[in-house]
């Protein structure tokens, strides 16, 4: 099934996202805990893809088996250490696997020294890539707060608009803890002529010490309300956790109240996180 029907239709849509293993030894591990989180009949489960792409056949396998469970799958494939001729197969086999749907992305720099390739400088044009591949419904990421590398706040919605130009039919904002930053954002993509659906990305944080670094990298601000939160319940996984979910879920419902359509959860791996996120709103997106 196209993601984009799913976006768009009526009905709220809430998604979540899960990272394939990095070695064999752990894979079952994290396919039950893939299966876990597709029991609780999200919209769609997006599956991301390890820097350098080493880990992209476990992306494609989580991705089908989720698929094979009855949960739409989006299958996350980024292009900066990858050749046309590597991305080429890739979709081959995504499609041969019967995954419908890809979330277009540059990537990073690896960390573990894997080269970085010439063929894409950005994920616009892995996406124009794909588009003319064909067969796929295609998804971007995007960022409320500015992508961290972006010269402007404006430079960098002017590229989304290439990005959409180029096949983008939805996207996916970096976290964010602060939803008025998200609907600005979307006042000023609105202005700019992007009118794609802009499914908002939630992260419930159950661990303080990742999300500062998280944070770092990402750019995403940790507003005072939350900082608050990490600074009393950080040093008790059960406070902090149960915390950091009541907060998740407070943004969800500001957003489906207002008006927003598709949730998509960073439920990194951790079912019983999905599980309360979902039960907290369970009336909500019956
Ligand atoms: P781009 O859209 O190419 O943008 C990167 C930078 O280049 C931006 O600053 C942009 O303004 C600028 N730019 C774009 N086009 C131009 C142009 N024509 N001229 C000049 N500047 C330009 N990483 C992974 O490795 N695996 C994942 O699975 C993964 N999933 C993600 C999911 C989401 C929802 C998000 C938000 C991020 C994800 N990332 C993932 C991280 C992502 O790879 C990084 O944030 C990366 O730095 C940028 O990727 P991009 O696709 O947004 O790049």
């Amino acid at each position: 099934m196209k993601l984009i029907d799913i976006i768009n239709s009526d009905r709220l849509s809430l998604s979540f996202e899960v990272f394939p293993p990095k070695t064999s030894d752990v894979f079952e591990s994290v396919k039950t805990a893939t299966e876990k989180i597709a029991e609780l009949k999200p919209s769609y489960m997006s599956v991301t893809y390890g820097a350098g792409g080493g880990t992209s056949d476990y992306t494609l396998k989580i991705a089908e088996n989720l698929k094979n469970k009855g949960v739409p799958a989006l299958a996350h494939l980024s292009c900066l250490t990858s050749s046309k001729d590597e991305i080429h197969d890739k979709l081959t086999q995504l499609k041969n696997h019967g995954i419908e749907n890809i979330l277009a992305l540059r990537g990073d720099a690896p960390s573990d020294g894997t080269p970085i390739k010439t063929d894409y400088k950005y994920a616009s044009e892995l996406t124009e890539d794909i588009k003319e591949f064909g067969g796929f419904c295609i998804g971007g990421a995007c960022y409320p707060e500015s992508h961290p590398e972006s010269e402007s706040s404006i430079a960098d919605i002017d590229n989304l608009r290439r990005k959409v130009e180029a096949g983008c039919e939805f996207l996916t904002t970096q976290m964010f803890f602060d939803n008025n930053i998200y609907y600005n954002f979307l006042y000023r993509l609105n202005k700019a002529g992007v009118t794609v659906p802009v499914v908002a990305g939630i992260m419930p944080v159950t661990n303080p010490k990742s999300i500062k670094r998280i944070c770092r990298i990402s750019g995403s601000a940790l507003p005072q309300r939350f900082v608050r939160i990490v600074d009393r319940f950080g040093d008790d996984p059960e406070s902090m956790a149960q915390a950091g979910i009541a907060y998740a879920t407070e943004q969800i419902i500001d957003l489906f109240a207002n008006g927003v359509n598709a949730v998509h959860v960073y439920s990194m791996n951790k079912p019983e996180v999905a599980e309360k996120i979902k039960n907290n709103i369970s009336g909500i997106i019956k």
